[in-house]
């Protein structure tokens, strides 16, 4: 897992003000009022949960397109989405270039999830719900996993989870610490 992170170089997905920070543990400006993921969270969230290369992925929250490119060293078939029409062009076009799959790339509400494409083995939150978002639980696989930053949103103070479906109503909650992300928008998210 950490390879995986080791294999994707963090500065093609830095604004130019800020590549000189790449290598740092740090959040860092995207645009639009996001930010990248400290790579420290990037491999506890990607660790949380257990791809195997045969698994269906979905992020929501595509930003820069890092933790996308880390997902797809570990497995061939990861969906991502993007709510924010900028990042999402911008996010595309990079990985392009970078001769990634965009086929997986989606522009829209991922509170809502991806009906068409689920079950998932794997639902990896980069923005921080107010609850747990019900399509996510809905989309999981038996045995999949959803690791997800739930909690407020100013000040933005999260706790990380990792629900784990273990039947088709039973689902194991459990928690990995504090965390600070941007706030989820849409329908399961902030207004
Ligand atoms: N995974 C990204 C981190 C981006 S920050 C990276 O590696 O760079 C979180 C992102 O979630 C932002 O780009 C924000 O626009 C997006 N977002 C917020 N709410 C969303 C929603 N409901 N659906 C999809 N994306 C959302």
């Amino acid at each position: 897992m950490l390879a995986a992170v080791g294999a994707v170089p963090r500065h093609l997905f830095f604004e130019p003000a800020f590549e000189a920070h790449a290598y740092q543990d740090k959040a860092f400006p995207i645009g639009e009022g996001q930010t990248i993921s400290q790579p420290s969270m990037v491999a506890l969230q990607t660790e949380l949960l257990g791809v195997q290369p045969g698994h269906r992925l979905l992020e929501i929250g595509t930003g820069s397109g890092y933790q996308f490119a880390v997902l797809c060293q570990l497995a061939d078939n990861v969906q991502s989405i993007e709510f924010n029409a900028v990042l999402f062009e911008r996010g595309r076009q990079r990985l392009a270039a970078l001769g990634l799959p965009t086929a997986g790339l989606h522009r829209g509400d991922g509170s809502l999830g991806l009906p068409g494409l689920a079950p998932f083995d794997g639902i990896l939150v980069t923005a921080g719900a107010p609850a747990l978002p019900p399509a996510l639980l809905r989309q999981l696989r038996i045995g999949g996993r959803l690791v997800v930053p739930v909690g407020t949103q100013d000040p933005g103070q999260q706790l990380l989870l990792r629900i784990t479906r273990e039947g088709p109503e039973s689902f194991l909650r459990e928690e990995f610490g504090d965390c600070r992300f941007v706030p989820l928008r849409g329908a399961a998210g902030w207004q």
